[in-house]
């Protein structure tokens, strides 16, 4: 999501807060010396990461998958790993206090309502309480959300999904893909039923919701893992490249930690199941933060196979791969570039990157597809856009965005947001005449 000339490794989290002048977010470390973004949330991130005392993605992934936890950087059991997940958020939500500042860490209150946020002391709780009971009930479903998120690392979510019986024009909604799905409510009953569920529940620290709640929570983490594949398919299908005639390559631009972090080969086979009988489909990963892991595997030359998705992987800024890779004919060039917020509307990640990647995509004339947090993202996205005269071609709110709800790390009582809960489209410059564009999409 961001094209920073950072690595994972490095601790960028001691970036200095800048005064943004395009928009009102940018990347920032905030008083508890969390790197965070207004308008993103970190997840599973580095964060969690350094907080769980882990220094690699393998190590993490042993750990969830409860491989060695004996041996694993002193957490022992399940209920540690989520106490130490929980200790991330644990921090007084109106004076911002760290437990280790109270005399007596234990003191530390939680919200019974939410079971999200935590106060020092029942005079900041009801300080706190004319702003928080504006997203106490969100933030319900947000703290339900982050704890069953663990179940797509242990392989319970997604169910595996049924080839697209409809073409994509047909699915507007993810009421529309649920219907898609055959026997979804076994399949569902099976994730409620599930080992990993179990033992999630004896260990979090907190009250196991209702079936319903837990169920609406399955099937919003299941849109939370298929929002990335099933965007590449909108844009696909809106830019009307056709899978069936010849292989298709799409670049993720800006990929980082977020779309890497414990990736898995299969990640993006939903494609495949949206394009049965497709010539072959390749994404590639491609941005600074790029985190090594088993995708991270050379971009292919030649044509992948057919029927499947292949992904890879390359470390570094987009125009960068781009001039010693594809100018090389080292790497396919695109049909299609995705860009999951790339949030170069922050002056900083325009000028660390974005700037040169922009307009290589508009002056190649490639489809562009990018995704915002929010629809402030989105206005300054697109003015930036219009600066540099790209043609944009349709923006709005995403229909497939991820129904799963994130706190803002950094500061609780703010509106949670969404992956991909915008999107714009652009192709090309403005200049470069109506004989390509408009007239190609499909806006049915
Ligand atoms: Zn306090
Ligand atoms: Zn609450």
């Amino acid at each position: 999501m961001s094209q920073k000339k950072v690595s994972f490794k490095t601790k960028s989290s001691k970036k200095k807060s800048v005064a943004p002048s395009v928009a009102a977010s940018s990347y920032y470390t905030d008083s508890l010396g969390f790197m965070a973004m207004d308008s993103n949330v970190p997840g599973l991130s580095n964060v969690i990461l350094q907080k769980l005392n882990m220094k690699s993605v393998n190590e993490y992934r042993s750990a969830v998958e409860g491989n060695s936890l004996a041996i694993n950087f002193g957490i022992r059991t399940y209920a540690e790993m989520f106490q130490k997940m929980e200790d991330t958020y644990k921090f007084c939500a109106q004076c911002k206090k760290l437990p280790s500042r109270l005399p007596d860490p234990r003191t530390m209150r939680r919200c019974k309502r939410c079971q999200n946020v935590y106060y020092c002391s029942s005079e900041c709780q009801r300080e706190n309480w004319p702003i928080h009971k504006k997203f106490c009930r969100k933030l319900k479903v947000a703290a339900i959300d982050r704890l069953v998120e663990w179940l797509i690392f242990t392989g319970d979510i997604p169910f595996p999904t049924s080839p697209w019986t409809k073409c994509f024009t047909n699915i507007k909604s993810w009421d529309d893909w649920f219907a898609m799905q055959e026997n979804l409510e076994e399949k569902l009953d099976a994730i409620m039923a599930g080992r990993y569920m179990g033992i999630l529940w004896s260990n979090a620290g907190k009250p196991k919701p209702e079936t319903r709640e837990l169920r609406d929570s399955v099937k919003r983490l299941t849109t939370d893992f298929f929002t990335r594949p099933v965007t590449i398919g909108f844009a696909i299908n809106t830019f009307c490249i056709d899978p069936y005639s010849g292989p298709v390559t799409v670049h993720i631009v800006g990929a980082s930690h977020i779309e890497t972090l414990n990736i898995r080969a299969t990640d993006y086979d939903e494609l495949a199941k949206i394009f049965p009988r497709n010539q072959g489909l390749e994404v590639v990963m491609i941005g600074p933060e790029v985190v090594e892991g088993p995708v991270m595997r050379p971009p292919l030359t030649a044509y992948g196979p057919r029927g499947k998705v292949y992904v890879s992987g390359y470390k570094s800024l987009y125009h960068v791969f781009w001039e010693t890779l594809v100018e090389n004919a080292r790497a396919a060039r695109p049909d299609l570039v995705v860009g999951f917020h790339p949030g170069f509307h922050a002056s900083q990640g325009l000028a660390e990157g974005w700037l040169p990647t922009l307009l290589l995509l508009r002056d190649y004339n490639i489809p562009t597809l990018l995704t915002m947090y929010n629809e402030q993202e989105l206005k300054y996205s697109l003015q930036i856009l219009a600066e540099l005269d790209a043609r944009i071609l349709d923006s709005g709110p995403f229909p497939f965005t991820s129904q799963k709800q994130e706190q803002v790390q950094s500061d609780p009582n703010k509106p949670p947001v969404s992956s991909n809960a915008c999107y714009l489209l652009f192709k090309g410059a403005t200049w470069f005449g109506s004989g390509t564009g408009m007239g190609e999409l499909d806006l049915d």
